[in-house]
């Protein structure tokens, strides 16, 4: 059992992230934009912008004083964007890489010296899909999410000999009101259906699918994988 600390806990994946692992025996925090029912369920719900240093470092201390050091880090806060890029302003560019890529560097350093310190750690990156594949008016997004790829092969590399382990889990197309949302302003290049046929295993991803993959990369037996970015998503990218 381990104390764990999952951002964007208070809605889609990052909330069906953060009840696995509750139901996995794990003491869980969240952090998020906006407050949560999540502290319902035991689990310990805290506000912070990813992309506020200072508020993710007073999150963190409130993790400590409240449960202890934390073992596991699973950064899945996130925003989409969608524009033209000649029409992209440089504030919307850097609003979506400050949240995707500077909140994963702000969460992962603001928990790092407790791993360092016991000599274990399990980090996982949620980041997307359109890294691999690309994905039109979305530049700023799949910029940023390609760079937490990045980071997470790079600092696993760093951060193995000190017994932390870094990967990514990067979803396919997963039902969330972050999809959903998208479906609304027709934003998708079609309709969900449409997607679903596109898509191997024929249906939507769920994010009990995200949470299972995290479940197992957080867990002791995971030990040996890191810097590796395992995608879910249907079959529909390899
Ligand atoms: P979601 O339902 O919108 O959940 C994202 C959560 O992150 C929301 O609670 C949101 O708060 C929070 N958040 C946004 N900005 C934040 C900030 N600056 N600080 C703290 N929390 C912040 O979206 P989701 O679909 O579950 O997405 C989870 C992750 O998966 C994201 O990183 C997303 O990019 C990635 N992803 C999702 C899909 C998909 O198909 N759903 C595909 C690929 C990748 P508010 O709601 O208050 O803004």
């Amino acid at each position: 059992m381990k104390n764990a600390v999952v951002t964007g806990g208070a809605s889609g994946i990052g909330r069906s992230i953060a009840e696995r692992l509750r139901a996995d025996g794990h003491h869980v925090a969240t952090l998020d934009l906006n407050p949560s029912d999540t502290d319902s369920d035991g689990t310990l719900a805290l506000t912070a912008d990813v992309t506020d240093r200072g508020a993710v470092d007073a999150a963190i201390d409130t993790v400590r004083e409240r449960l202890g050091p934390v073992g596991i880090l699973v950064n899945a806060a996130g925003m989409e964007g969608h524009k033209r890029f000649r029409n992209l302003t440089f504030e919307a560019w850097h609003q979506v890489v400050d949240v995707n890529l500077n909140g994963v560097f702000h969460c992962i350093q603001a928990v790092l010296p407790d791993m360092t310190d016991a000599g274990w750690g399990r980090i996982v990156n949620i980041s997307s899909s359109s890294a691999h594949s690309g994905q039109p008016f979305m530049t700023h997004y799949v910029a940023a999410k390609s760079a937490v790829n990045g980071l997470t092969k790079a600092l696993a590399l760093e951060l193995g000999p000190q017994g932390i382990t870094v990967n990514a889990v990067p979803p396919g197309f997963i039902d969330t009101p972050m999809l959903r949302r998208s479906e609304a302003r027709n934003l998708l290049g079609g309709t969900i259906d449409d997607h679903i046929a596109r898509t191997p295993v024929r249906r939507a991803g769920r994010p009990e699918d995200i949470a299972a993959a995290c479940a197992f990369l957080v867990s002791e037996e995971a030990g040996y994988i890191t810097g590796q970015i395992l995608g879910v998503n249907g079959g529909r990218n390899t």
